[in-house]
């Protein structure tokens, strides 16, 4: 199979339509259309590691979530961060391809992956995609636990199924949990349809000092992960789809971790 027919399989999983306006350029960073597909490596964030990882593997195609170029290349030097990615890419055939939002919004994307990891049901999208209620795809999902828990019960769940490294906790840690609301990745751009919800608590990623504070302002709790963490599941989630409809293929996990937790 050519690396072209991939990425139409890759289309109909995360169709680029779905891409926030505010994101950079989503689908083909770098692409080989013809060359032949032995073995994909499914990451978080492309880097020269990530790229020197797949040539070890002997994979043509890297799938990210996030994109790695997000601003314009004026130049290009070999020995640069950026100008590494392309010319290792380049010189090995190596096609790269990012989803970002696209899989954040789709209907069984990220944003119901990690919902159902931290024991989410019946979820629909916190904010509809294109504002169209009936739209089963969106920013952020609303779910409900099976059972009530208090806040900070909740939070020890959501830490050991995201195997998160920090978290911090807005609000009262016995408040009684069921209707929750998630958002993967950076948690801002959400935190206006949260507080126009009914949810009890909001789970999101990279959040700063004066969102807590917002949310503490509007009586809402709130746990506070690592952007990776929840995010990092990306190359599990998109690898098993693909695994799926190709099951001849290698597949590779990578997340190059660039930052460490002192405890
Ligand atoms: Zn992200």
């Amino acid at each position: 199979m050519r690396v072209k027919e991939v990425l139409k399989i890759l289309e109909k999983i995360a169709p680029l339509k779905l891409t926030e306006g505010y994101d950079a350029k989503n689908g083909i960073q770098i692409e080989e259309p013809d060359v032949n597909v032995k073995c994909i490596l499914t990451c978080l964030d492309v880097t020269p590691t990530t790229v020197k990882m797949a040539i070890e593997h002997g994979c043509q195609i890297v799938i990210s979530h996030h994109q790695p170029i997000i601003i314009p290349l004026r130049t290009v030097f070999k020995s640069d961060w950026y100008g590494e990615i392309v010319s290792l890419a380049l010189k090995h055939d190596i096609t790269i391809y990012s989803i970002h939002t696209a899989y954040d919004s789709v209907k069984e994307g990220l944003n119901d992956y990690v919902g159902k990891l931290i024991g989410l049901e019946n979820m629909h999208p916190l904010q509809h995609h294109n504002g169209d209620p009936t739209s089963p795809h969106g920013m952020g999902r609303i779910g409900v636990l099976k059972e009530t828990l208090p806040l900070d019960d909740f939070a020890k769940q959501v830490k050991e199924k995201l195997s998160a490294s920090t978290l911090k906790i807005v609000g009262n840690g016995e408040k009684l949990i069921q209707k929750v609301a998630i958002g993967t990745g950076n948690g801002l751009a959400l935190i206006d349809d949260v507080l126009k919800s009914d949810v009890d608590v909001y789970v999101t990623g990279d959040v700063q000092y004066h969102d807590m504070r917002k949310m503490v302002q509007n009586n809402m709790a709130m746990i506070a992960v690592e952007h990776d963490d929840t995010e990092k599941f990306f190359s599990k989630s998109i690898r098993e789809k693909l695994e799926r409809k190709l099951p001849y293929l290698q597949f590779v996990e990578f997340n190059d971790k660039f930052y460490h937790v002192l405890d």
